[in-house]
């Protein structure tokens, strides 16, 4: 694994694209700065590592936008130290860009093979969140509460399960609606049974699975 000055120039230029797209947050940015997402492609692919655009990663599953993937960051609102859930590993950059932020990262995947390269890749890498396999659209019950959970894959409704597991004065960004395009939520937790919910444009996800994502 290389990662020498095309791609630090590439990786520079990502960054321009994003900011100009409207990302502001520091420590987003930094993190896409410097976590080299050429490593989660085929050494014949590493030309669209740097282009602001999901890519499949096999097993019907997708490297999200890097846009994507800075948006839905920025509206977490992390600081060093928060207890983050992601449901949908895939790829694991996601993971990285939070693990980078300083964030304590329980990921959670459903597909078993991606899983289990994820798990082994992410480390060599450097990252090391915590990696779990099952259906992230219920949470991760034995773990919560977390104090933010990300959703990286297009659910068909608010899962309940991911809203009890957030902390008081938590934050749930979630893509929401059928299998084309989802609106992007955030979901604040500002008491036991009071939450606000603010919306964001379209996005495009493959479907949450499980019980209470596409499956239920
Ligand atoms: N965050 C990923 C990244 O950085 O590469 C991108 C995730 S990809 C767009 C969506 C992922 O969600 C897929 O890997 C899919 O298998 C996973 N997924 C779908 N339903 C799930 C569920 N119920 N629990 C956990 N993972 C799920």
């Amino acid at each position: 694994m290389e990662d020498n000055y095309k791609h630090r120039g590439m990786r520079k230029s990502l960054v321009k694209i994003l900011i100009e797209k409207g990302i502001n947050n520091q420590g987003v940015i930094n993190a896409i700065g410097k976590i080299p997402r050429h490593y989660f492609f085929d050494n014949a692919l590493e030309q669209h590592a740097y282009q602001d655009k999901a890519f499949p990663i096999g097993e019907g599953q997708t490297i999200s936008q890097p846009y994507t993937v800075a948006f839905q960051t920025e509206k977490l609102e992390i600081s060093k130290g928060d207890k983050i859930l992601e449901v949908g590993t895939g790829s694991g950059y996601q993971a990285c860009v939070l693990v980078e932020m300083g964030a304590n990262v329980y990921t959670i995947e459903y597909n078993k093979s991606l899983y289990t390269r994820t798990k082994s890749f992410l480390p060599k890498m450097g990252y090391a969140p915590r990696f779990f396999y099952g259906d992230g659209s219920q949470g991760l019950i034995a773990h919560a509460p977390f104090d933010k959970i990300i959703v990286t894959a297009g659910a068909p409704s608010v899962p309940s399960s991911l809203i009890n597991q957030l902390k008081i004065g938590g934050i749930l960004i979630i893509p929401v609606g059928n299998n084309k395009k989802q609106k992007m939520l955030k979901i604040t937790k500002q008491g036991d049974k009071k939450i606000k919910k603010e919306t964001f444009d379209y996005f495009s996800f493959v479907p949450l699975l499980g019980k209470q994502g596409w499956d239920k």
